[in-house]
């Protein structure tokens, strides 16, 4: 019988800003929270960012104007006007 001990595999401040968006949201699972966790614990360029963009998202879900779901329409709008060029 084989005992693996979980082994956290240290990302970098390009991918753990991947996360940002789904950590603060509470998307993120798993390895990949405990990554970013372990990451921001460790690097105060991005516990500065993720505490600025949670700063920015309740503001904006203050103002009640962009929802999720309407970017996530905009988006697709934009690619299909992109997909007929
Ligand atoms: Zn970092």
């Amino acid at each position: 019988m084989k005992t693996y001990k979980k082994k956290m595999v240290p990302i970098n401040c390009d991918e753990a800003a991947k996360r940002f968006s789904d950590f603060i949201d509470n998307y993120l699972k798993g390895s990949a929270k405990d990554e970013l966790v372990e990451h921001i614990a460790g690097c105060r360029h991005c516990f500065d960012r993720v505490e600025f963009e949670q700063m920015l998202k309740s503001k904006v879900a203050s103002l009640g104007k962009v929802k999720p779901v309407e970017k996530n329409i905009a988006e697709q709008q934009i690619q299909l006007i992109l997909s007929k060029i």
